[in-house]
């Protein structure tokens, strides 16, 4: 099974090595043979290549079988047009893969709870899915730009009935596997494509009637994360208001360096770690892994078809949690906070233990 690897700017290339790293433990164990394959994107690329996305990185994808990125932006092009910024070969390859919805799951591990920005009892149990809109609205919308003047500039936020019909019916697929709740997130007080979104959503949810359907403002669905993010299950949500939510989703899970993604639909799934290339820690080996390692699960999961394997992975994430294992993003002022290679190391050894324990637990 063949993967490219797209480690790109700032900590995206410590974090990517951590998810290979479980990666080949899970082959060396399995028997299942993963090809990786290395390639430029972002700021590294427009340095080494002159092109954010250059050609062999995006012929590379598209003969893989998923993608597994860490992440891309450096503050040295801040000055530039969006166009001509790393984050640009990011929208660029998003778009050339076609995935139209982000699965992003944030869990609020037991042994985080103290850790969150919020009271612990409120954030205990929260466990969400914020699928994401990805191909359309204000992102891509056209037509963009500056005026001639420099002091106005515009974006379009459009939406189709297809683009949100779409994305709409993997939010009820997913919800069936869980709690079976989908809250739409809108503002259909104010937007008029939030008003085509919440009609269209209520469609779908005529074919999924064992599925409960709340329509939610975004502004009070910030609140409600903030207040009881228990109360959700799957937030369907566009490209804006899911690439909000989420990060507040991060505060509730403990860290943005815990929330991992996959984005699918198109060509190649695409998996990476919510987060950025987090400029200011980058270098230092502070990084959390987890996000990356819990989007290499998710790939496992949705790409590999190791459902087991995947959960395995998931659950030694909260078994190194739970022996105490924190980078810095997650340690407690004067508690020990381990190196990116060492928290990878932590989930590997835990991973390990589980299959020693079902090992004996067989043997028994
Ligand atoms: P960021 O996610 O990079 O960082 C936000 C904060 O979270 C920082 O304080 C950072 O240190 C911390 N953080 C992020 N990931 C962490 C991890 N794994 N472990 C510990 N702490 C972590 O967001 P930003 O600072 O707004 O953006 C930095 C650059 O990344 C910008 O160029 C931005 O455009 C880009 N960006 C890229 C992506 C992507 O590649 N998918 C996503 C968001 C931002």
């Amino acid at each position: 099974m063949k993967i490219a690897l797209l480690p790109g700017d700032g900590i995206g290339p410590e974090v990517t090595a951590e998810a290979v790293r479980i990666l080949k433990d899970v082959s060396e164990h399995s028997g299942r043979a993963f090809s990786f394959s290395t390639h430029a994107i972002g700021g590294a690329a427009i340095d080494a290549e002159g092109a954010g996305l250059p050609e062999q990185t995006l012929e590379a994808c598209l003969g893989a079988r998923a993608v597994l990125l860490g992440a891309v932006g450096h503050p040295k092009f801040d000055g530039r047009m969006p166009s001509e910024r790393p984050e640009a070969a990011l929208l660029a390859l998003r778009q050339a893969l076609g995935g139209f919805a982000n699965l992003r799951p944030a869990v609020c591990y037991a042994p985080l709870a103290k850790r969150t920005a919020f009271q612990p009892d409120r954030v205990k149990g929260a466990n969400l899915l914020i699928i994401r809109e990805l191909l359309g609205g204000l992102y891509y919308g056209e037509p963009r730009g500056f005026e001639a003047s420099g002091n106005t500039a515009f974006n379009t936020l459009i939406y189709s009935r297809t683009e949100i019909e779409r994305v709409a019916r993997v939010a009820f697929v997913r919800a069936r596997e869980r709690r079976k709740k989908v809250a739409s997130i809108d503002k259909a007080n104010v937007l008029e494509t939030s008003r085509l979104w919440r009609a269209v959503v209520s469609e779908v949810a005529k074919e999924f009637p064992e599925i409960e359907l709340e329509h939610v403002y975004v502004d009070t669905a910030a609140m409600r994360l903030a207040t009881s993010p228990a109360s959700f299950d799957v937030m369907l949500c566009d490209n804006l208001f899911g690439d909000i939510l989420s990060d507040q989703a991060a505060s509730v899970a403990g860290s943005l360096g815990l929330l991992p993604s996959d984005t699918l639909g198109g060509r190649v799934d695409l998996y990476e770690p919510v987060h950025g290339s987090a400029p200011d820690i980058a270098g230092k080996g502070w990084a959390n892994p987890i996000g990356a390692i819990a989007s290499a699960a998710m790939l496992l999961r949705f790409s590999a078809g190791m459902d087991k394997e995947a959960a395995e992975i998931d659950h030694a994430i909260e078994d190194a949690l739970s022996s105490g294992a924190r980078t810095r993003d997650l340690a407690a002022p004067g508690e020990r906070a381990l190196s990116t290679r060492d928290m990878g190391q932590a989930v590997v050894d835990a991973l390990h233990d589980i299959r020693d324990r079902r090992h004996s637990y067989h043997a028994v």
